[in-house]
């Protein structure tokens, strides 16, 4: 730490007492004058390397220097462990959270600052350093065009403001090192050193990729180790752990066998605690943990995932099998990492993964402090194949990182929307102006491949795009040039796509009577639910039929007419283990969907409200308090209010005693499964304050 100055040094060792020196790969951050200087830096370092301790040092040093530091990262999950790590701080005297107006050192996802630099000026000119985490994401689909939009709008309202990057490497960070103005600092240095190999069915004598799988997991049990297996899908997650754990349960020591029951019965725990028997998914998964293996995906309860994650942690857990989305977000190292496919489904069929995706799992690979070499194997079903992809993988080159912004519409539409609606453009020149600075811009008018003709395709897509705003009265050209409508306004201030807002302002205005049916229906086919897929090819009647008895009528039934038929069942208090077992689907996330929903259902509201529809506002609130807590409209006030109750016991309550509970003692509520003194006291509260309202 020799190479900090005394107060950096202090404050370093008393909040990460874990970290006796820089590393390689910090130090040449540090000799490259990093933490003197006051350019803007992009710091390419591979995984796990302590990109978050760099940032963490110029963050620090600004902040001693008087100075306001925003840290934006790509997921709410990563925020939420970021600040968690940044609270330390406290201690020597910043403050750490999630507002940049009351933080010194504030912690956003992507969506948020880039919401701040659309509406929030004097914030935004407050801060004197902005950290990038996971800058490589500039080149992801849906939320690179938010940030390197972010990033330009920032630039142009606080050209002061210092940028640091941090980065996965990149081909082509010169290209983008240009595009930001600033320095380069790489280095290739990992904690532990990683072993990449391609194997091959044919070295095993093995009938498929999913027997080479088990040769690893047996090779993991006899040496104590653990396993992360990537395949391509949910199911896959399900039926590779499933294949696995009956393979395996007979060869598994007996102390092991015990903890695994352990961990199993904390995932049962989990529909218990919400007084619903386990869907068939989560009795799947615990059987699995019975034999060490457990499936992670997004179609699991939220604290089941968790439970995964820690006691894998804790070594409880023999093997992981999940879908990519496990490598982004949270900070689940492994000894060993398979990746057993290569390929994921598109809309024109299965392609290959990215090299850079590769990495990404394969960086998983090797636990500092614990492992002093880490595996990464790929699955390959023949020799021949399995040369192919040593050179087109291990050896291949990470794809060059390119800005999705005009290929992803709904993003060149939300940032027209955002400089128009928040005054910095008013005509096409003006926002060509503003386009031209952002990564896309650079890339087609200076960037080694650009062309001549880059300007005059970017001022076609603006043109065309703006046609669009117009034409859906989103924006307008008014006298002074272009203007954002008061339904324009609306999307620049929310999170939805302009697909969802012009697909919601439609039905808005076709509608004759509210439908609450049909508006989940319409909700449910917007791009910003998560859905509620089905498990399987199985019979999707009883979805089509559902909905038929709510007059529905569709052809046939795919993933959101699914959600659709889910989410009505919902609010109608059936548990996610009867709309599982109604349906085929993957029930556990419906809470979170039907949150989503919630959420929607007051953007909806809003929208009638700019269409001078005001009839339906009380019934809207209602739909959006029975999608949030699940609940007929009968007992909303209830569920209201007595924090903690819950949709089921509420029933319980009203089932019992009926609606007026003024004269129920305390001990005749206890006499209810799951409610203990505190929530009956509670429950006495509301009684006497709905009497005296
Ligand atoms: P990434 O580069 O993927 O962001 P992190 O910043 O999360 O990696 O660092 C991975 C782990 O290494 C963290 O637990 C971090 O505290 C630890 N770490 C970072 N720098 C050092 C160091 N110089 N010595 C020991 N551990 C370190």
């Amino acid at each position: 730490m020799k190479f900090l100055n005394p107060e950096l040094r202090k404050i370093i060792t008393d909040c990460y007492p874990y970290i006796e020196s820089l590393n390689p790969a910090q130090m040449s951050a540090v000799e490259a004058g990093y933490l003197e200087s006051d350019e803007n830096f992009i710091i390419a370092i591979p995984t796990a390397s302590g990109k978050t301790l760099l940032g963490v040092l110029a963050a620090i040093q600004a902040i001693m220097d008087g100075g306001r530091v925003i840290y934006t990262v790509p997921l709410i999950s990563i925020q939420n462990e970021k600040v968690k790590e940044f609270r330390e701080l406290e201690k020597h005297g910043i403050s750490v959270g999630k507002d940049p107006r009351t933080s010194d050192l504030a912690v956003m996802v992507f969506e948020s600052f880039d919401s701040l630099t659309r509406f929030s000026w004097n914030t935004l000119r407050e801060i004197d350093l902005l950290i990038v985490d996971e800058f490589h994401m500039i080149g992801e689909y849906s939320r690179g065009p938010v940030i390197e939009s972010a990033i330009t709008r920032a630039r142009k309202l606080n050209p002061a403001m210092r940028i640091v990057a941090l980065s996965a490497t990149l081909s082509n960070m010169d290209e983008i090192g240009e595009w930001l103005g600033a320095r380069i600092v790489e280095h290739d240095y990992r904690p532990v050193p990683l072993h990449r190999e391609v194997l091959d069915t044919e070295m095993f004598g093995a009938r498929d990729k999913n027997q080479v799988v088990l040769k690893i997991l047996e090779r993991s049990i006899s040496e104590d180790s653990q396993t992360l297996a990537f395949v391509s899908t949910r199911r896959f997650t399900e039926s590779l752990a499933s294949y696995l754990a009956d393979r395996i349960k007979k060869k598994i020591p007996g102390d092991l066998l015990e903890r695994f029951d352990e961990v199993a019965e904390r995932i049962l725990d989990v529909p218990r605690a919400s007084g619903s028997p386990p869907t068939s998914t989560c009795l799947k998964l615990a059987d699995c943990i019975r034999a060490g293996v457990a499936f992670h995906h997004a179609g699991l309860f939220n604290r089941q995932r968790e439970i995964i994650e820690d006691e894998f942690r804790r070594g409880n857990i023999l093997m992981i099998t999940a879908t990519p989305s496990l490598m982004y977000g949270v900070n689940l190292p492994s000894r060993t990492v398979v990746i057993r496919d290569y390929t994921r489904w598109t809309g024109q069929g299965p392609q290959r993964i990215p090299v850079f995706d590769y990495e990404q799992m394969s960086g998983r690979a090797g636990r500092p402090l614990y492992d002093d070499i880490g595996y990464s194997y790929l699955i390959a079903k023949s020799h021949d194949e399995a040369m192919e992809l040593e050179e087109y993988y291990v050896n291949g080159e990470v794809e060059r990182t390119n800005s999705r912004l005009m290929e992803n519409r709904d993003a060149l539409y939300r940032q027209i929307i955002a400089q128009v609606a928040s005054g910095l453009a008013s005509t096409t020149e003006d926002l060509l102006e503003f386009f031209r600075e952002t990564f896309y811009g650079y890339q087609m008018s200076e960037g080694p491949f650009s062309n001549a003709f880059g300007l005059d395709s970017i001022q076609y897509e603006i043109e065309t795009a703006t046609e669009f705003l117009i034409k859906n009265r989103i924006i307008y050209p008014g006298p002074s040039g272009l203007s954002a409508t008061e339904f324009g306004i609306l999307i620049a201030k929310s999170s939805y796509s302009v697909e969802t807002a012009v697909k919601l302002h439609q039905f808005a205005s076709e509608m004759d009577e509210l439908d609450i049916y049909r508006l989940i229906y319409e909700l449910a086919g917007t791009p910003d639910i998560p859905l509620i897929p089905f498990k399987g090819r199985k019979s999707r009647d009883p979805v089509r039929e559902r909905l038929m008895e709510h007059g529905i009528f569709v052809m046939d039934a795919g993933n959101s007419e699914a959600t659709a038929a889910a989410l009505i069942e919902w609010i109608n208090e059936r548990t996610e283990y009867e709309i599982e077992n109604a349906f085929n689907v993957y029930a556990a996330s419906t809470r979170r969907t039907a949150y989503e929903a919630s959420r929607l259902v007051k953007f909806f509201k809003r929208i009638c409200e700019i269409q001078g529809v005001y009839g339906y506002t009380g019934k809207l609130d209602v739909l959006a308090a029975r999608l949030y807590y699940g609940v007929r409209e009968d007992i909303i006030p209830l569920v209201v209010g007595v924090r903690g109750l819950g949709r089921v016991r509420a029933r319980k309550i009203v089932e019992t005693f009926g609606e007026d509970l003024r004269h129920v003692r305390k001990d005749e509520l206890k006499r209810i499964d799951g409610i203990g003194e505190k929530l009956a006291e509670a429950i006495r509260g509301y009684a006497e304050r709905s009497c005296q309202s």
